[in-house]
């Protein structure tokens, strides 16, 4: 893992913090900032915007603190914690920020230990322990703990998120509860400040020494006063998550918290969400790496009869071999059926019209041992009256593809458009599972009669199954939480269950704290918070005190949110719209009311969930893998876009500095579009904000250049000569970086006198074209055309000698340019030249969309805005027609050699020995079109092609050359582009992005090619 760019390190206020953090906010906020930058290291975030950014998590609620702290080492979170003792401002911790229920949302000092506390201190394999810091991420845990064959075995969800810190704090739980127990089963010890500032070791009662040492013994006596009212009150449920836990002393958990049975003090503080101690480090139990799994798919004819079997099922797990019961439901199976990708897994899956499957899963050392498992199975199965029902997976790959789709279906609920959203707040009860059929059929009914309803999916295996009614928190929505909260919760009492069974109390759920445990033992809690916290420091109003669920003063979406009007310059009307929470059908485009005509209601549905904080090789967020800076992360971006278009950066915030900041290190690659579960498309949402930015702030000479570059392209390519000079004279250079802001370290694109458009091969008319047998239009854009002619040349000569009537597509008018999609316009802003350009393409293109003619196109970025902005230009049908014909050059090959009508262009293709790397560009990855250049590549005989697992370049149009951005560019793609084209010297690249290829020339000094230069190499 990299560590963050040092020139985003350390934001810290310049000269007077006090100054100007008092003069915005209040005096005690300006001397918090004022101590907090002269005496630590950490950066020391107090803007409206960096506030804004730290008011929300992945729940419902917004809070906005008095500041930001994000420490730079350990002194500096006692350093921190000192100064808001003394200041008397509350700390509310942070890890990843993905908590549910408003755990980390609170006014006071929030402390980001996500960014730099993330160490792995020691692991000894041998004892399967390991100490970490709070900050680290448990997928990066993991992988450090992988060569051991070791692993940390709470796997949730987030797990590519979530921190051991944020973890601990909630108590959270995994998949595979069942086999290795919650958090609290997992930790061995912690290191904690107490809000007096002492440090102490949590650990085994009889080994805590000092103060650590007395609270202990006092709350055991605590838990002995209470003991006839904790076995009464307490859920026996192994999902029991809300509270503190008291019954470390008297143990109501399934599974025992110790293998010893002794007390461990450090399981006073997980679930304690950070109310009693700031966690330093913490020490765990690892599990061994399961050698082996197997997956029997269970299919059902009713929803009912797989939650009434989930209790048979689990006794099968008796020999420690069972890891998980999983439920998909109907709504879930039906919405993965229509996603290309997962609708073959799927069906490989589902026998006939399931009502329900539940995924149950066994690991162990050897196969052949699980797979008599899944006999036993598909035996009960028999005699619980469902013969036949079960779909054996035994290999690895279907397995693994069956759990992406599991995941990927609550990504697509979660994308519902519309006011109504999908609210977490009762969706993770636990009840014993005789009862869980019971429990889901009730609970349905109280969706039923409130006037929504709710898809089911998780953890069966443990009665925890996850549930969201879809409510419109801006209306009626707070209300309607209260009434089914209500008898949800009336429903966990009847059958005995844990109201919060796995994403903690916070905000949400603190207060049905007392109503869970009864007034005895909410004393007992404040009994205990008082001994940690005496000065109620730490997350004050969680856990004990809480306010109530349904304060809308606490909602990021309160019945008083309001947003700007505005009129966007891109059609977002397909976002305007309102749903029907009991179908989710959703109205016309363009009726939901949204005062900025959709570009708001695009913005919000980021749901902050989190899951843009990847780090690993896949596309989103490049930005933020480099710098960890919430600032840069899609979550962050949306949240200041959010923050500016309802007026909470004041009246002008969408065009101030804070939305530019944040959008800044945006490189547009679409990875979210992608990735997003919801799918914030930040780089359409930047083309947006760049339009009012610079509507407002004027366009500089740098844009200028850039955007027009199409305009002007063929007068400079006449005097090539002469503009090049630029790349052989550092002075030149210089100067250009001076007046123009383009670094001096780069090579820019070398112009050509002799281009494609004025030294182009014969190609067919239109009119030829449109009566051919196998027509297609080549769509040869700027850069191909004029800097690397050798591309189109060679695409040419790949089409013809596939035996296709190819014409290249020019104005319907000659008057002298080149066709364009608009692409330089709109990376400025310049929406209303970049529609200019986009209908001179449609009214070129459309008569060939219309009868069904390919138009094919060689740069990524050029080509996908035909299939994606060019849409959203109110250019009517024949865009959409445009967009449905639109192929990347190697899409178009794939195709047909799919369809046999490549027999002859494979028989000349000459084979190749060279090894064959490959960079996707980010829009071929967003669009799922980097698998066709696999594929067409592996048409020259010997050629297997190794994809470089590798996010953006970082050049990113004209991004990576300007001087400013010149590091960033370099850091994302030292990530692992540059390190594996180094490590590959005698491979051939293959890049079809034109930044791409000049990436690798600027940091690896090797020439990469366009596919279809390879490919017509090989003729
Ligand atoms: C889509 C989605 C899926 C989820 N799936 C699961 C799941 O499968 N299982 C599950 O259990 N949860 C799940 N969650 C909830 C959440 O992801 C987990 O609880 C996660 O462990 C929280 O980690 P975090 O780093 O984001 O913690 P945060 O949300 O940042 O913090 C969690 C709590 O820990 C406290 N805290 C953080 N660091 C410290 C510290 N250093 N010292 C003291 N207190 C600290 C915070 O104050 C807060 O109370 C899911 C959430 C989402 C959005
Ligand atoms: S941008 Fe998308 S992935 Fe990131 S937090 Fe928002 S909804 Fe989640
Ligand atoms: S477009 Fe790329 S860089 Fe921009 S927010 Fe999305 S993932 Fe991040």
């Amino acid at each position: 893992m990299n560590a963050p760019l040092s020139l985003h390190a350390a934001r810290r206020p310049a000269g007077g913090a006090y100054e100007a953090v008092a003069r915005t906010s209040n005096e005690v906020a300006g001397r918090l900032a004022q101590r907090l930058a002269q005496e630590t290291q950490g950066e020391v975030l107090f803007s409206a915007a960096d506030r804004g950014r730290y008011a929300t998590d992945a729940s419902i609620y917004q809070v906005m603190p008095t500041g930001v702290f994000v420490p730079a080492s350990h002194e500096d979170v006692a350093a921190a914690l000192d100064i808001c003792r003394e200041l008397k401002v509350p700390i509310v911790p942070r890890g990843a920020g993905t908590s549910q229920c408003g755990q980390t949302v609170g006014a006071g000092l929030v402390i980001d230990h996500a960014k730099h506390m993330r160490r792995v201190l020691a692991v000894d394999a041998e004892a399967r322990v390991a100490e970490v810091e709070s900050g680290i991420v448990l997928d990066h845990l993991n992988l450090a703990l992988k060569q051991h064959g070791l692993w940390f075995p709470v796997d949730v969800s987030t797990s590519a998120q979530a921190t051991l810190g944020g973890m601990a704090g909630n108590n959270s739980c995994g998949s595979r509860s069942i086999a290795y127990g919650n958090m609290v089963h997992n930790v061995l010890g912690a290191q904690a400040w107490t809000s007096d500032g002492a440090l102490h070791r949590f650990t085994r009662l009889e080994d805590c020494e000092g103060r650590a040492r007395e609270i202990g013994l006092q709350v055991r006596e605590l838990a002995a006063t209470l003991a006839p009212e904790i076995d009464r009150r307490w859920p026996k449920v192994l999902r029991r998550v809300g509270g503190y836990n008291l019954d470390i002393f008297r143990n109501q958990n399934p599974l025992a918290y110790t293998g010893d049975g002794s007390v461990n003090l450090a399981h006073l503080l997980v679930g304690s969400e950070g109310t009693l101690a700031l966690t330093r480090s913490l020490t765990l139990r690892l599990s061994e790496l399961p050698r082996a799994k197997v997956l029997g798919v269970v299919n059902f004819p009713t929803f009912y009869k797989a939650m009434d079997s989930a209790q048979h099922i689990v006794k099968l797990g008796g020999d420690g071999t069972l890891t998980a019961v999983e439920l998909v439901d109907r709504t879930m199976i039906e919405l993965s059926l229509r996603n290309p990708a997962f609708a073959p897994v799927i069906r490989s899956a589902v026998i006939g019209q399931p009502d329900a499957v539940l995924l149950v899963e066994f690991s162990g050392p050897d196969k052949p041992s699980l797979v008599r498992k899944l006999d036993e199975l598909v035996e009960l199965m028999g005699d619980l009256g469902l013969p036949g029902s079960v779909v054996r997976m035994e290999d690895d790959a279907p397995q693994k593809s069956l759990w992406e789709v599991r995941k990927a279906g609550l990504n697509i609920m979660m994308s519902l458009r519309g006011d109504g959203k999908p609210v977490s707040f009762i969706e993770d009860c636990a009840v014993p599972l005789e009862h869980l059929a019971e429990y889901t059929d009730g609970l349905t009914q109280v969706f039923r009669k409130h006037g929504t309803r709710g898809t089911w999916y998780a953890h069966a295996s443990v009665g925890t199954l996850h549930v969201r009614p879809i409510l419109d928190m801006r209306t009626d929505g707070a209300a309607k939480m209260r009434a089914i909260a209500e008898e949800a919760s009336a429903l966990v009492r009847k059958y005995k269950g844990a109201y919060s069974g796995e994403h903690g109390d916070g905000l949400c759920r603190g207060e049905w704290i007392s109503w869970q445990f009864g007034p005895r033992i909410g004393e007992a809690f404040g009994e205990i918070k008082k001994l940690f916290d005496p000065i109620g420091l730490l997350s004050p109003g969680r856990m004990v005190d809480p306010p109530r669920m349904d304060d809308t003063r606490l909602m990021r979406f309160p019945p008083s949110y309001r947003v700007i009007p505005l009129k966007p310059a891109l059609d977002w009307s397909a976002w305007d719209v309102q749903n029907d929470p009991a179908t989710e059908r959703t109205t016309r485009p363009g009726t939901g009311g949204d005062p900025a005509l959709g570009y708001a209601k695009a913005v919000e549905m980021c749901n902050n969930n989190g899951h843009c904080r990847k780090f690993d090789a896949g596309t989103m967020c490049p930005s933020y893998r480099v710098t960890r800076d919430e600032r840069h992360l899609t979550r962050g971006r949306a949240n200041t876009l959010r923050l500016a278009l309802s007026g909470q950066l004041g009246p002008e915030g969408l065009v101030g500095p804070e939305v530019q900041e944040a959008l800044d290190l945006c490189v547009s690659c679409k990875g979210c579009k992608r990735d997003c579960p919801t799918g914030v498309d930040m780089a359409r949402m930047k083309v947006e904000f760049l339009h009012h930015y610079k509507k407002k702030h004027g366009h500089t000479l740098r844009d200028k250049l850039v955007a027009r570059l199409p305009d002007y392209a063929r007068r400079a390519s006449a005097v090539a000569g002469l503009l090049n000079l630029r790349n052989r004279s550092p002075l030149l250079a210089k100067l250009g970086e001076k007046m123009l802001g383009l670094s001096a370290r780069r090579s820019l694109p070398r112009w050509q006198r002799r281009h494609f458009f004025n030294d182009a091969p014969r190609t067919a008319t239109r009119d030829e074209v449109l009566a051919a047998a196998r027509p297609v239009v080549l769509f040869v854009d700027t850069f191909n055309g004029f800097f690397e002619s050798a591309n189109a040349r060679a695409a040419l000569k790949v089409l013809q000698a596939a035996n296709y009537t190819v014409h290249v597509a020019a104005k319907l008018k000659d008057d002298g340019r080149h066709l364009c999609c608009g692409r330089t316009f709109l990376a400025s802003g310049m929406v209303d030249e970049a529609r200019a350009k986009a209908a001179e393409l449609v009214a070129s293109l459309a008569p060939f969309a219309e009868k069904g003619i390919a138009i094919v196109g060689l740069e990524p970025s050029c080509l996908f805005t035909l299939r994606d902005e060019m849409l959203a230009m109110g250019l009517g049908d024949a865009a959409r027609k445009i967009a449905d014909q639109a192929l990347l050059f190697e899409e178009f090959l794939a195709r047909e050699a799919k369809a046999g009508s490549l027999d002859g262009l494979k028989a000349r293709l000459r084979p190749l020995a060279q090894r064959v790397l490959l960079h996707g560009h980010c829009h071929q990855k967003a669009f799922a079109a980097v698998s066709p250049v696999i594929d067409v590549l592996k048409l020259i005989p010997g050629v297997e092609p190794a994809l470089i697992e590798s996010s953006c370049c970082g050049m990113a149009g004209s991004f990576g050359y300007e001087a400013r951005h010149y590091e960033l560019s370099m850091q994302m793609a030292e990530l692992s582009l540059l390190p594996a084209v180094r490590e590959a010297p005698d491979a051939i690249v293959v890049a079809d992005g034109t930044s791409c290829r000049h990436q690798i020339h600027d940091g690896a000094q090797r020439e990469a090619v366009h596919a279809a230069v390879l490919l017509a190499a090989q003729l």
